[in-house]
Parts: C-alpha cells; structure tokens; sequence
C-alpha cells in the first residue's frame, strides 16, 4: 500500500506532517498522493475528509483501486515535497458520531427486531440504514431507539484494529466481510463487533442523542432516516420551533394541534357546503331574472349573454338552470383569457346546439368543443367581450326561423 492510512489507529489527530510522493490528476483537477495521510477517503457509506493540504483546500478524497493510494483531489496545484494537512474537524466528528451511532443502531435493531442492516448512506442532508425487511412495527422502532441510547449513555469504549486470527475467532462479527486477508474490526464492548474501516468515536456517549426520524418500505427492504449528535439536536430545535409557531397560530397546547386542525377541517367542509348552497340559490335567482327578461319574439325563450372573467362552471350552472324551462333557449359566454362558449336549449326544441357552437367558434377562430344537440360547449383561447359577443350573435343566426 502506498499511501500510510494514519486515520485507521487515530480518528482525533486533526494536523499532520507528510512527504507528496505523487502528482497527479483527477478529473482535470491536481491530486497528490502522501506517503501517510489522516484524510479518510470515500468509502464503506462514509463520505471523504474535507481540511487543507499546504494550506490549499481538498475537494475530494478517493482510494486508487489499483494500489490503494489515498488521492487528494486539490482547489489548486501544490508544489514541494514536505506538506503540512490540516482535517476539517466539525466534519470529522459528526462523520464519527454518525458512523458510531450507525453502528449501534444496526445492533440495536438486529436484537429488537431481528431486522440486519444491508446498506448505510451518510451524506449532508440524510443519514440512513436499509434493513433486510420491509416494515418494522413502530413500537419496536421506540425499543430499539431506547437501546441504543442506552449504550450512548453507558459510554462503552468503542475499539477499532485489525485483529490476530485468535482474537478475530472470539469475535461475534455482525456480519462476516467478503474479503481475503487481514481486516479491520470497529468493537463497541460487549454490545458489537463489525468490519469497518470507518473513523469512529472512541467512547459511545461522544455520540450524544440517536433519533430515528422516519422508517420508509422500500420494495423488500426498509430505509430508516436517523440523526446523531448536533443533528438530532438541530432536527429537535427546527420541529420544536416548528410546533411552538403552530400551537400559537392555533392558540393551543402543542399536544392540542391535531385536534385543532381536525376541527378546522370539519369547519371547512362545512364552510364549502354553505357556499354551494348559497352560489346555487344565487344562480337560480340570477336564472329567473334573466328567464323573465328573456327576448321571445320567435316564439321561445332566447337569452344571449356575454359575462367577461367569470368562472366557467358557474356560468354552466346558469345555463343549465335557464334552459330547465321550457321552451328556453340560452347562448352564453364567457371572454378571457381562456374564452368559453355554453350553448344549449331544452329538450321541447328541435334546434342543434352543436352546430351553433361550431359558427360561433369559427368567428373566434378556435375549433376546440362539442357536445350534443341539447348542450354545446367549446373555446380555451383568449377572446374579448366583443368578440365573444359577435360569436354568440351568429350562434344565434343559426336557430332563427328561415336559418338552415
Ligand atoms: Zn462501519
């Protein structure tokens, strides 16, 4: 191996010493090897370091497969042999505390819930699990929260070698690695004993609160979101505030909040029944109005109307409530940005409404509607009053008596 990885027997040392034995370059950008380095480099779900190498900042940390070389991936090229590495530490603990507590948890829901951990993924935003089950009753979820926030405050020590054939055959090992040779063992006494090359705390209670936040099924497999340490405590601060700002705004206890939005939403529905009742009551008496007033020269109620912005099913309604008349006819429109046309007549009139929608859309130039011989609607595109007017005075053309 090239590259000394001093992070595997040290996870706190934050300032070091190396000597560059490589320049070289990733993705177009400088990267150096060290003959020894503390950056942890991507890998096993745990995100790389970020720090400074000679005082320029490291972009990215990888592991060249071909012969494990640690690669700093720099800001800008760095001259000289001799550097001096400095670890971004607040990233570094809350990796630790986060990989510790990772650790814990998949022991902890091995013997609560006999669920196994088969993926971790630690990034800024989202710290998860994915277990080999699909769901995990939520009481459990509370058991195994429980136990792992008691080995936090029992403060165990937490141990990371690589361990003789000896020790390694009196090691439990949550789950046996897939590979040759010596490997790495991360042991929280007495409680778990797993492969890992991760940095990690050296006793349990540095890891401070573990909260799962959420257990979502994901086909056969469960992914639980969890935070440790000044995470959990940054989620408790922003869903407190969160709470608090709620139960004000609904001046109630914060243990009151369902309950006042279940009322809320009662007193919603009721609110929406009212307003149809009354929109309904409001359109017949707009109806009769306009039945009354109606032109009846030919014979028949006609009711032309031309509303501008209104809305569309209200105006549907009117239409529908005109035309349960007899002998009624009723050409409304509505001009705006999407312009509509309802034409229709009741069912004591021969007159077909559908081709009287098809002159008035012509005039608009539109072609999009239909219907059937009683009730026509059609438009969508802009129109103004004027030209929603003409279109309904030639809809009108087509029911008087000598029109084809
Ligand atoms: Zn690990």
């Amino acid at each position: 191996m090239i590259t000394e990885r001093l992070y595997y027997t040290d996870s706190y040392t934050t300032s070091f010493e190396a000597q560059i034995v490589e320049q070289t370059s990733l993705q177009d950008q400088p990267t150096v090897v060290l003959d020894r380095t503390y950056f942890y480099p991507t890998s096993g779900g745990q995100p790389h370091d970020g720090g400074t190498l000679g005082g320029i900042r490291v972009v990215d940390v990888s592991i060249r497969e071909a012969d494990g070389a640690v690669l700093h991936v720099l800001a800008h090229p760095l001259d000289g042999g001799r550097v001096a590495g400095a670890i971004d530490w607040p990233r570094r603990f809350d990796h630790m505390q986060h990989h510790t507590g990772q650790h814990i948890l998949s022991q902890a829901f091995v013997r609560v819930a006999g669920a196994a951990t088969i993926g971790f993924h630690l990034s800024p935003d989202s710290v998860t699990i994915d277990l080999d089950k699909p769901a995990i009753d939520p009481a459990l979820v509370d058991e195994v929260e429980d136990l792992a926030n008691r080995i936090v405050t029992e403060n165990r020590p937490v141990r990371a070698w690589f361990p003789s054939d000896d020790e390694l055959a009196r090691l439990d090992l949550r789950k046996v690695p897939d590979v040759d040779g010596k490997f790495r063992v991360v042991l929280v006494e007495d409680f778990d004993a797993n492969a890992c090359g991760g940095t990690h705390v050296s006793h349990t209670g540095e890891i401070g609160l573990i909260k799962v936040l959420r257990v979502d099924r994901r086909g056969e497999s469960a992914r639980v979101e969890f935070r440790c340490g000044a995470r959990a405590l940054r989620d408790y601060r922003e869903k407190h505030a969160l709470l608090s700002r709620l139960s004000a705004e609904l001046t109630t206890g914060y243990w009151e909040v369902p309950a006042a939005l279940d009322k809320l939403r009662e007193e919603n529905k009721a609110l929406r029944r009212e307003i149809k009742t009354l929109r309904g009551a409001m359109l017949d008496h707009e109806a009769g109005r306009l039945w009354q007033d109606a032109d009846r020269s030919d014979g028949h109620a006609l009711i032309v109307r031309q509303f501008a912005d209104r809305d569309v099913a209200d105006v549907r309604q009117l239409v529908q409530a005109l035309v349960a008349h007899p002998a009624t006819i009723a050409l409304c429109g509505v001009s705006g940005e999407k312009a509509q046309l309802i034409l229709a007549r009741s069912d004591d009139l021969p007159f077909d409404m559908v081709a009287a929608l098809k002159r008035a859309l012509a005039v608009l130039g539109m072609d999009r509607g239909g219907g059937r011989p009683s009730f026509a609607q059609g438009g969508g595109v802009a129109a103004g009053p004027d030209a929603v007017a003409s279109a309904l005075r030639a809809a009108a053309e087509t029911i008087r008596p000598g029109a084809e």
